[in-house]
């Protein structure tokens, strides 16, 4: 899932081949988790659908829950050792956060709470709502005219839109729907032709329930009056 550049969803068997390339040839595959990491699509790792593991890999967001600064990035040993054995081959990098103890001890404690609030298998059902809330506004005699595709996958469901201007991220009709949404108590963050939500893993089902209805409504009240 391309967070950002659209909520595009990747073929499983696509990053497979991506795998095997950079395998044959030798190159690192960078996996950037930021977004899909700590359960978003389902699994820990959105990696384990497509049963890929890459060279790095790149954490923030879930990594403490978006309430502190934290991220990291992980490596395979292969790639560690290469910075082993002296000074000269040392990684010299670092920034002006590195190592924050507050950040480390939030991320500590998220683990604690995906363990005990079991937030891992509360996903299912908050991906199948979502999934049905997204098919339901691509089924709507209504909200279904400026549908181009919906995409669900975890706990992420994602509307492209039709629109006048051309589309892509600048487009207008995603803010239309942000004002309907904004109107209805919800808000939202339009990437121009998508519209999406991303919801808190652990969110109440009742919330959730009234979030999907909000984004159903906001689309059939913008596709009503396009
Ligand atoms: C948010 C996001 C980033 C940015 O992460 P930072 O830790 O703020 O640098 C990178 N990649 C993806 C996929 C993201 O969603």
């Amino acid at each position: 899932m391309q967070g950002v550049a659209g909520m595009r969803v990747y073929p499983p068997a696509y990053l497979r081949a991506v795998r095997d390339l950079c395998t044959r040839h030798d190159v690192l595959l960078i996996l950037d988790e930021v977004f899909t990491g700590y359960g978003r699509t389902g699994p820990m790792w959105a990696s384990e659908r497509a049963e890929v593991v890459p060279d790095l890999f790149c954490l923030a967001k879930g990594f403490t829950g978006g309430v502190l600064p934290m991220a990291a990035t992980v490596t395979s040993k292969k790639v560690q050792a290469a910075f082993e054995g002296g000074r000269g081959r040392a990684f010299l990098y670092g920034h002006s956060f590195c190592g924050n103890p507050l950040g480390a001890a939030v991320a500590r404690e998220v683990l604690a709470v995906y363990r005990d609030e079991r937030v891992l298998e509360g996903i299912g059902e908050r991906a199948r709502r979502i999934r049905e809330a997204f098919e339901a506004i691509a089924e709507d005699p209504v909200s279904g005219r400026i549908v181009r595709e919906v995409r669900a996958i975890g706990a992420i469901g994602a509307a492209e839109l039709r629109d006048t201007d051309g589309g892509g991220y600048v487009a207008h009709v995603g803010w239309r729907v942000y004002e309907e949404a904004m109107r209805r108590g919800a808000y939202l963050r339009p990437l121009g032709d998508v519209v999406y939500v991303t919801p808190p893993l652990n969110v109440p089902l009742d919330e959730l329930d009234r979030l999907l209805a909000i984004v159903q409504d906001s689309v059939r009240a913008v596709a009503a009056s396009s």
